[in-house]
């Protein structure tokens, strides 16, 4: 078994976990144990935060957050969901580390760790909140698998979301 197939198992257990806490807390969400200000880049597909400006976009200059909903990503430990996401400070996006690799970063080379939380983020069916959200195998970003749109990835052509769960994302307006 590889490296990275151990690691995704062990994430698909997270996720089990994530969605049996997950059941019933929608609605009840507590401000605290959330960070608000996450954006939609309707140019790349792939959720930044939006509190130091616009980061780097695949599509050149920064992202594009003019068209997303005010999105909140979990910051406790005792909220639900996967734990583990981190924010890039180069490109800004929301991304999942497997075991030392972090994923294409617009900026070159891996995305970076500085600075960042860990972010937990609520998968499966059942998990509250926007769907779908996925997460790309090459960039190993969380980007918006829902629009017609084209969906460029820093690693190649578009995101990959053949090995993602099917996250859900709470917004506040
Ligand atoms: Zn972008
Ligand atoms: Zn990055
Ligand atoms: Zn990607």
């Amino acid at each position: 078994m590889s490296q990275l197939r151990r690691n995704l198992l062990v994430t698909g257990a997270f996720v089990g976990l994530g969605m049996s806490l997950g059941l019933g807390v929608s609605g009840r969400a507590r401000a605290s144990e959330y960070q608000s200000n996450w954006r939609w880049c309707r140019r790349c597909q792939a959720l930044f935060w939006g509190g130091r400006g616009g980061g780097l976009c695949r599509m050149g200059g920064p992202h594009d957050g003019s068209a997303s909903a005010n999105y909140i990503v979990a910051t406790s430990e005792r909220a639900p969901g996967q734990p583990g996401w981190r924010w890039c400070h180069h490109c800004h996006s929301l991304y999942l580390p497997v075991g030392d690799t972090r994923g294409v970063c617009v900026h070159g080379g891996e995305h970076g760790i500085e600075s960042s939380a860990s972010y937990r983020l609520s998968a499966g069916a059942d998990a509250p909140g926007q769907h779908p959200w996925r997460w790309c195998r090459v960039c190993q970003c969380l980007f918006y698998a829902g629009s017609s749109a084209v969906a460029p990835c820093a690693g190649g052509s578009v995101h990959d979301p053949s090995q993602s769960g099917d996250y859900g994302l709470l917004s506040i307006d």
